[in-house]
């Protein structure tokens, strides 16, 4: 119901028109395959490599589902977190989001797409150290075109969502691990996303704080689409679906 409240308040930057159609899934991935050059070692000397992070990878997550990404270390949870972002373009395959085929855009295009319809949060919160707790929340809404008056306003709105409405000048130093997430997941609502991706967003918290932070996670969540990769057994519980991985490939995708 947190959510409700966002989305009610008429902050979201994103209009109800356009919203993915409710029928489809917001995120699918078909055929992924993702190889990453080691560019020929250190200094680029020595032969060329490749590492096959995901190999042949298809899922979806449908509107309003938690899907969990579990899977052991190096199996390609990140990537597919990245690929979904459009962090990155995998080497074959298509990554769906809101039926624009990231793969197929230009940079600037899927860059303006991730922007506009993609909230991300990562394990180490990746927030900017000189900037205060609202001003990093606001960061997504400077470059949305957001009025600095409005920003602030939204900024102060989020922070007070998730528990920190006396934290807002704060700098992320002066902030614990817990609170420095919840900014990260307040910065990752600013825009009012369709789809929120984590990538191990417990896995530098203790066991108390990562459960606060899931709880939020999951309550601003609702009626997005989620993708959450963790090996941590409390992160996956939250989900409402949990997809396998085993050396890039999907052995079990929950359905
Ligand atoms: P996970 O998140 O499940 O630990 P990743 O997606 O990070 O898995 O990694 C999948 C595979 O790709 C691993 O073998 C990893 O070593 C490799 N890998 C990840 N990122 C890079 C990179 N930037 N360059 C080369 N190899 C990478
Ligand atoms: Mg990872």
């Amino acid at each position: 119901m947190i959510n409700r409240i966002l989305r009610v308040s008429g902050t979201a930057t994103t209009s109800q028109s356009e919203r993915a159609p409710a029928s489809r899934a917001p995120v699918s991935l078909e055929r992924v395959t993702h190889e990453y050059g080691t560019g020929g070692g250190r200094f680029g000397r020595g032969p060329e490599r490749t590492v096959t992070a995901l190999d042949g990878v298809s899922l979806s997550v449908d509107p309003g589902e938690i899907v969990g990404l579990e899977g052991p270390s190096g199996s390609g949870k990140s990537t597919i977190i990245h690929a979904v972002a459009g962090l990155l373009v995998p080497t074959t395959g298509s990554v769906r989001l809101l039926e624009t085929d990231l793969t197929a855009l230009t940079d600037r295009e899927r860059t303006r797409v991730r922007r506009r319809h993609v909230g991300i949060v990562f394990q180490r919160f990746h927030l900017l150290p000189s900037l205060s707790a609202r001003a990093n929340v606001a960061l997504p809404l400077v470059q949305a075109g957001v009025p600095r008056r409005r920003r602030r306003e939204r900024a102060s709105e989020l922070l007070a969502t998730v528990g920190l409405a006396d934290r807002t000048t704060h700098l992320p130093s002066e902030l614990s691990g817990g609170e420095r997430q919840r900014v990260a997941i307040a910065r990752a609502l600013a825009t009012d996303p369709d789809v929120l991706v984590a990538d191990e967003p417990t896995g530098e918290l203790d066991t108390e704080t990562g459960r606060d932070v899931l709880e939020l996670l999951t309550a601003l969540g609702e009626e997005r689409a989620v993708l959450v990769a963790s090996h941590d057994a409390d992160t996956l519980a939250v989900a409402d679906r949990v997809v396998t991985l085993r050396d890039g490939r999907v052995v079990d995708d929950g359905r």
